[in-house]
């Protein structure tokens, strides 16, 4: 039922930059330059705007754009959208660092916190340093911003590529900026966006929602049991608001079921898994990250191999804990991960969390 467990080392990636929280890195415009260049090490500061992170809020086609833009110009990719738009195969923006997609696409930016799982979103703390726009995003009642076309053109030149190169589906990640499923959805983007779904039939949409009560008045007229290329999935990050969202996504058809249990913030104790393809596994990032113990890892790993769940342990997250003590992780150089990403640098004795693993490729039609 799922991809073999060797699977590891072929769907894990080694990704540098970590989304912060709150208090992150990206303090400020200048602050996301300075951290991304110091994740990128010295000597490669001329890098930084082709950051994945930068080109995903910015838009900005690195090799394509001669201009020099400004601290103010990049940040707004409704500005420099006239340059960003001519987007073209070799030249495809959107990469993602999340480690379980291969791009992400933002039909929108802003949302408003829902359960403990917001507490620290980094989209939030990223919209309210106005590094993309002048104006807030978040919030009952406050506008969220469209994008620009040169935005909504890219997933057509990622399907065009995978197409061409004919290895595989890539998973696209839909919203790290918003939540699809916001009843405050700018007027007719969520219809853009299925529209733009129906026509990238070779990617993989994954529609990840902290609202699952809203998903069955916000599918399309022709969704019957499900598209082929969307995959369906809730975040799960605490037994008493995330686990209901279990619930509610089981009933809805889709072919393709996932659950994130991130950040997982408790002991879920016994998780019906019913009705659920994949689960990914995470601990929270940034500053105000709270913990988060291998223990919990370790049940809900047992629990998807007696579901015949695939899981996906994405990151141990700043704080991990084995029982009551903290698990510092540190990097080759010696420095602390305050991600905990990369399995090398998990201890031995955590070798059985590394798992990443896929649903089978007969639950999404058309693989
Ligand atoms: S639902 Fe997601 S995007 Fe919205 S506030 Fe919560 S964590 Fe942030």
């Amino acid at each position: 039922m799922r991809e073999s467990s060797d699977s590891f080392r072929r769907h894990g990636r080694d990704r540098g930059v970590e989304k912060s929280g709150r208090g992150g890195m990206m303090g400020s415009r200048s602050g996301l330059r300075s951290g991304v260049i110091n994740e990128l090490g010295k000597g490669k500061a001329r890098a930084w705007r082709e950051h994945p992170v930068v080109t995903a809020i910015t838009g900005h086609v690195p090799s394509q754009c001669r201009c020099e833009i400004g601290a103010r110009r990049w940040a707004d990719s409704r500005v420099h959208g006239p340059q960003a738009s001519r987007t073209t195969e070799r030249n495809i923006v959107g990469k993602t660092t999340i480690n379980w997609a291969d791009y992400t696409f933002n039909p929108w930016h802003g949302c408003t916190e829902v359960s403990a799982g917001c507490v620290n979103c980094y989209a939030e703390a990223l919209d309210r340093r106005h590094l993309h726009s002048e104006k807030e995003h978040w919030g009952p009642g406050v506008q969220r911003q469209i994008m620009n076309d040169s935005i909504w053109e890219q997933p057509h030149a990622w399907n065009r590529k995978a197409l061409r190169d004919g290895a595989g589906r890539p998973r696209v990640f839909c919203a790290s900026m918003a939540d699809w499923a916001d009843k405050e959805a700018p007027d007719g983007q969520r219809a853009k966006l299925w529209n733009i779904i129906r026509q990238t039939p070779a990617l993989d949409w994954l529609l990840l929602t902290k609202r699952p009560r809203n998903v069955l008045r916000y599918l399309p007229a022709d969704w019957g049991n499900g598209y082929s290329n969307v995959w369906l999935g809730v975040t799960c990050e605490n037994r008493g608001q995330g686990v209901p969202r279990l619930e509610t996504l089981r009933k809805i058809p889709a072919r393709v079921r996932f659950v994130s249990f991130e950040p997982l913030l408790e002991d879920l104790g016994s998780v019906n898994l019913d009705g659920v393809h994949w689960a990914i596994i995470g601990g929270e990032t940034g500053r105000s990250a709270r913990p988060m113990a291998i223990e919990w890892v370790r049940s809900l790993l047992d629990q998807c191999r007696c579901a015949g769940v695939a899981a996906w342990v994405k990151q141990l997250g700043r704080c991990p804990t084995v029982g009551e003590q903290p698990l510092v992780l540190r990097d080759k150089e010696g420095h602390r991960d305050s991600k905990g990403e990369d399995p090398a640098v998990w201890p031995s004795k955590l070798h059985e969390l590394k798992v990443r693993e896929l649903p089978t490729s007969n639950l999404a039609i058309g693989r």
